[in-house]
């Protein structure tokens, strides 16, 4: 269905759209890693790497890699590309259309005979969402050397241990632990911004400063329970009050500082009827920042300034932290790399960090790495209404294949 007539950007933008088809849930787009439609669209995707003369192969966690060989052979490696599995009820954009745009520079070098420095590895990553396993991130963990103990033996809910699904998949489980690559150069990810910041700018294209640390807390506020007709409130110890000032004061110390976010997404109020002041509540925090010492500061002054708020009101508050990682700053060279590439294809390059997590965090333990975000409508993914345009596409794509042709090890 493609023809040499087709400009690069509408040739991926077809593809994308015929690789949607691999689905887990007729109807919706739903490929979970080692499932049935994450089989065919292996396959597919093999197919079109094998069509353009490379040599691709499923590697032992079920990421597809497809290497390009660079003037000498066994030169170092380029890897470009992302994630092929999706969420439930996905849109077709998110990962997929940074595997399918590896693809298409790699093809445009291969239909000219081009050869460069490097040799280009294009990867599909198969797990990066961890939709079906509780741990995420496998396929780019196992490239990194980073496969966590006891990390086949997780459980699917339907009780399938990861192993077995590996196996039967064409993987090679025993090899998943000891599969860190060599001679690779660096990473790029093409992927959607997910975020509102380039459509409200106005800009196709953004360069990722880094990808946000993160650290959670569940949270308990205990007070004095008490009849809501006979207490007065000057002798009150409201939790709900309470809760209410904290998350006020930590929206406002999050909006304070550029690239810093905090979230209070969930709040328990107990005994939760309509008669009774709340003696205790219990809300989670979620608090991302670009960089780790930023992060840590907002965390202490948060903590510090619930502490006061807590012993203003004569409640007590109590912080347990539920999750912490790390934030990736990706690497100076790539970024620069990445600017000087949106700047010669014309648009201007965006710096921002990215809020969501990404393969490239991963990569970036085992190799200098980097990220190019592309505009997507309305900021929306994890959700069929994700789309970007083919104008956006072209521009995406010749930025990246700038940035491959440019790029030395
Ligand atoms: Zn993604």
């Amino acid at each position: 269905m493609t023809t040499s007539r087709e400009s690069p950007g509408r040739r991926l933008m077809a593809r994308i759209d015929e690789f949607a088809a691999f689905t887990d849930e007729p109807g919706k787009l739903t490929r979970l890693y080692l499932s049935d439609a994450h089989k065919r669209a292996v396959a597919q995707f093999i197919a079109w790497a094998q069509a353009i003369g490379l040599d691709a192969r499923l590697d032992a966690a079920g990421n597809v890699v497809a290497r390009y060989e660079g003037r000498d052979a066994g030169a170092p490696a380029l890897l470009i590309g992302s994630h092929i599995d999706t969420v439930r009820d996905a849109g077709r954009y998110d990962g997929n259309l940074g595997a399918l745009a590896a693809l298409a520079v790699v093809e445009e070098l291969a239909e000219r005979g081009e050869r460069l420095d490097v040799a280009v590895e294009i990867v599909a990553f198969g797990d990066e969402e961890g939709v079906r396993f509780p741990k995420t991130l496998t396929g780019s963990r196992a490239l990194a050397g980073l496969i966590e103990e006891g990390a086949l033996d997780q459980q699917d809910r339907d009780g399938v241990v990861m192993r077995d699904a590996l196996q039967a998949f064409g993987g090679e489980p025993d090899r998943v632990g000891s599969e860190r690559r060599q001679g690779i150069a660096g990473f790029v990810e093409v992927h959607i911004e997910q975020g509102p910041v380039l459509e409200a700018e106005g800009l196709p294209l953004g360069v990722v400063t880094a990808i946000n640390g993160a650290t959670r807390f569940d949270i308990s506020v205990s007070g004095a329970a008490g009849h809501a007709g006979t207490v007065p409130m000057s002798l009150r110890r409201d939790a709900l009050a309470a809760a209410a000032e904290m998350m006020l004061a930590i929206e406002a110390r999050a909006g304070a500082e550029a690239d810093l976010v905090a979230t209070v997404g969930r709040i328990e109020a107990e005994p939760g009827a309509v008669n009774v002041i709340p003696g205790r509540v219990r809300f989670s925090l979620d608090v991302r920042a670009p960089r780790d010492e930023q992060r840590q500061r907002a965390v202490a002054d948060i903590a510090a300034t619930l502490g006061a708020i807590a012993a203003q009101r004569g409640v007590a508050v109590q912080l347990v932290k539920t999750h912490e990682a790390g934030a990736y700053v990706c690497d100076p060279n790539v970024v620069a790399g990445l600017t000087a590439a949106v700047e010669a294809v014309g648009a201007k390059p965006r710096l921002l960090p990215s809020g969501a997590g990404h393969d490239t965090m991963i990569m970036g333990q085992l190799c200098p790495a980097g990220m190019l975000f592309v505009r997507c409508k309305g900021g929306v993914s994890h959700n069929p209404l994700e789309s970007i345009t083919l104008e956006d596409c072209e521009i995406a794509l010749a930025a990246l294949t700038r940035f491959v042709r440019d790029f030395r090890a």
